[in-house]
């Protein structure tokens, strides 16, 4: 980053870093060990959940959710060493506006309080503008579309027309709602305005860009040591979203590559907070959700296509034979059949 950063860090903190974990194809046994060290090394980041389960099929079948009373105790117990607890739609699969409600009621039973932050998820029809209604100007719309995405429903969650519908909730509820993400760890690189609130998007207070490692693979080569050594020479904004359900576990130990870049980045002056908590603070030393609109905001949509183009030769595959969700899910089919 060329510029100044928009702000600085508490108690001398030269950067700051969190992760927002997608919780897709998680289960309790496989991210414990990764939430264990995190937490060893100093790190509290943001974990989603699904509150409700979800019993026809889907890609996601397998995955733990609020209604497995052990999984349950173990995210109460996250949150209170001080790890956030997340939104990322009320189940693995779309939910109409009723279940919706249910999955806000069943959250606040098991965590005391509403979440503050949600991600998207998938396809699912509820999603907030998402699809083609994630970008404000038409032009962006339009190349969307002509890309492959006419083939996609857009989510529905932001129109009240829609069984869908629950932005009313969101606006209550929720403080922050991730929108594009990127191939950069410093979000500051994509846009100085971190978060953001745009016109015409009721029902979202504000919104929050980020990067994004759909998988192992990717999260060790996005906390490479040359890019973690860029980020604190840039005093910058690091919020990663990932799948710590997609092979972060090796023989039944946190990846090396992980335990390697997440140590060297705890021995740095960084400010390791839950991505609410960084926001919080950007809020209050801005005075607000900074407002984003005409070249800035048409800037970060384009960027985002930009980064899809040229972040392609970046896509990793990782292994997934030991993936106790695929196990559970092919036990229930088979059980299921026999
Ligand atoms: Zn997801």
């Amino acid at each position: 980053m060329s510029s100044r950063p928009p702000v600085s860090f508490p108690g001398g903190k030269q950067f700051a870093f969190s992760i927002f974990d997608d919780t897709d194809v998680a289960t309790l046994e496989y991210i414990r060990p990764i939430y264990e060290l995190l937490e060893r090394l100093g790190f509290r980041t943001t974990k989603s959940v699904w509150p409700l389960p979800y019993y026809g099929h889907s890609d996601y079948q397998g995955s733990d959710t609020l209604a497995d009373p052990e999984y349950a105790s173990y995210v109460r117990h996250l949150q209170e060493r001080g790890f956030e607890i997340a939104f990322h739609g009320a189940r693995m699969e779309t939910s109409e506006r009723a279940e919706i409600i249910a999955a806000f009621e069943r959250y606040k039973q098991i965590l005391g309080r509403h979440p503050q932050a949600y991600a998207a998820h998938g396809r699912n029809c509820d999603n907030l503008y998402w699809g083609a209604d994630r970008f404000r100007f038409r032009l962006w719309r339009w190349l969307y579309a002509a890309l492959g995405g006419r083939h996609e429903r857009a989510g529905e969650g932001h129109r009240p027309e829609s069984p869908y519908y629950w932005g009313d909730l969101a606006e209550q509820h929720l403080r922050y709602v991730r929108s594009f993400t990127y191939d950069d760890l410093n979000v500051w690189n994509i846009t100085a305005a971190v978060p953001y609130r745009t016109a015409g998007t009721p029902g979202v207070r504000a919104f929050f860009p980020s990067s994004f490692a759909d998988n192992v693979e990717e999260f060790i080569e996005l906390l490479s040591p040359a890019r973690q050594a860029q980020l604190e020479h840039e005093r910058g904004l690091a919020i990663v979203g990932t799948h710590f359900g997609k092979g972060f576990l090796h023989d039944g130990r946190v990846h090396p590559g992980v335990v390697e870049v997440l140590t060297r980045l705890s021995q740095r002056p960084g400010w390791f907070q839950p991505v609410s908590t960084l926001l919080d603070y950007l809020v209050e030393a801005q005075g607000g959700a900074v407002p984003l609109k005409g070249y800035a905001l048409f800037r970060l949509e384009a960027l985002w296509f930009w980064h899809r183009f040229h972040g392609r030769d970046k896509h990793r595959t990782y292994e997934k034979t030991e993936s106790p969700y695929l196990r559970r899910a092919s036990e229930r089919r088979a059980a299921r059949s026999g």
